[in-house]
């Protein structure tokens, strides 16, 4: 489950992105724009345009903190002492460079032979959100009846780790971002406390109320609490695995497990949902806003130049496939201007996240089930099985197996297809 924004939060943002023009996003680092020189004739000026064109930016005409000339693409960095860098692109007659990177292409890995079918694949699985304890917090925790309840976190994490079992029994090395209902940051939400008032502050509430306790609605987000635990679970955490994906596991590609919801309104009195739908997400439709974010700006052409989208699209839409066929969900289809539908593949949309944005290899987010759907959310409270149980005089699968068998079908048929044999 991603966050939609609410009306108040939408309020909100907008009063930050003018404030927040020429800085980084909260707990951004600015970037070393000096970096991306290693990506000098890596790009051809089309397949620049191209990629940028169709996954990248979103289908809107607007005037962009970089110009692109007949040899290059010269980018604004923000830094005063060198406002742009400028990134020349392949020739026609110069072969194109392979600047280094961790992971590696289905095309690359050594010929199969007699082994099994994932090997030589690092695969890592990053269950989404924390759940344990930090479930109510994280506004991740479901109960329709008393003593009984389930979460996306725990849930995500239980998928991860049978999903892990049965690709390393294929061959596969695997590691779990997180393996634990607990934060891979080392923060807490009082940490970010200054960042929640100077946010608050810059959405024009210069006197905030400090804790939400007896605050109902949307009013808890203008509380200092409730900005402070954001920063820490959505923003300082995927942060702390992004360091995590980067500079220790440096997998070949990350897997990212949700499990979707439709609004259920006050956790306390949660709402069923009449429909039910599954879709994958890969980065890209960067908006202007989120552009005019030196930190994001460098992140989108960091990917950009290395050529992740290439992977990482053919590899979602075999997934997508799969798990369609694995779950019968139908597709979700976005009615917001921040989702890129990809051609040929009605499950599969681009869209621009912390986590998609920050992990520097192919990374494909999954958002199947809506947890609070009766049905499903009755399938999910009773955890993981093989084969068909009674559910409701009915013989049902356990969504959690059809979730890892969509993965692990989906895998097989993309590695099967692409790496040398
Ligand atoms: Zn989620």
């Amino acid at each position: 489950m991603i966050m939609r924004f609410s009306r108040l939060t939408a309020l909100c943002l907008l009063a930050l992105v003018p404030s927040l023009r020429a800085q980084t996003t909260p707990l951004g680092s600015p970037p070393d724009w000096n970096s991306l020189t290693t990506y000098a004739r890596a790009l051809s000026d089309s397949d620049f345009t191209d990629a940028l064109k169709s996954i990248y930016l979103e289908p809107t005409h607007y005037p962009t903190p970089w110009i692109i000339g007949p040899d290059g693409v010269k980018i604004q960095t923000g830094d005063p002492v060198n406002p742009t860098v400028t990134i020349p692109f392949a020739s026609r007659i110069q072969a194109k460079t392979s600047p280094p990177r961790f992971w590696s292409r289905a095309s690359e890995l050594p010929p199969l032979g007699d082994r099994p079918p994932l090997s030589d694949i690092h695969i890592a699985i990053d269950p989404g959100h924390i759940g344990g304890s930090y479930g109510v917090m994280e506004e991740r925790h479901l109960s329709f009846n008393p003593g009984e309840a389930i979460q996306e976190g725990d849930l995500s994490l239980l998928t991860a780790r049978i999903l892990a079992a049965r690709l390393k029994t294929l061959g596969a090395y695997v590691t779990l971002v997180r393996d634990q209902p607990t934060p891979v940051t080392k923060t807490k939400p009082s940490d970010h406390r200054l960042t929640a008032i100077e946010t608050l502050k810059q959405s024009g509430f210069p006197n905030p109320t400090d804790s939400y306790q007896g605050i109902q609605g949307e009013a808890k987000l203008l509380t200092i609490q409730w900005q402070s635990e954001k920063f820490f679970y959505r923003v300082a955490e995927i942060h702390a695995r992004a360091d995590r994906v980067n500079q220790e596991i440096k997998p070949d590609l990350v897997l990212c497990l949700h499990f979707n919801a439709e609004s259920w309104g006050d956790a306390t009195a949660p709402q069923y949902s009449p429909v039910n739908h599954a879709h994958l997400l890969i980065n890209g439709c960067y908006s202007p806003a989120e552009l005019a974010n030196h930190d994001t700006r460098f992140e989108m052409f960091t990917r950009l130049f290395s050529r992740i989208h290439e992977e990482e699209i053919p590899l979602a839409k075999a997934l997508a496939t799969s798990l369609a066929a694995s779950t019968g969900l139908p597709p979700y289809t976005y009615t917001t201007p921040n989702a890129l539908p990809i051609p040929d593949s009605p499950y599969l949309f681009a869209r621009n996240l912390l986590a998609n944005r920050l992990y520097r290899c192919p990374v494909i987010f999954f958002e199947p089930y809506i947890m609070n759907h009766k049905q499903t959310y009755q399938r999910l409270l009773l955890g993981h099985w093989v084969g068909r149980t009674l559910i409701d005089e009915s013989l049902q699968s356990s969504p959690i197996e059809d979730y890892v068998q969509g993965i692990v079908n989906g895998l097989l048929t993309y590695y099967k297809a692409n790496r040398p044999a």
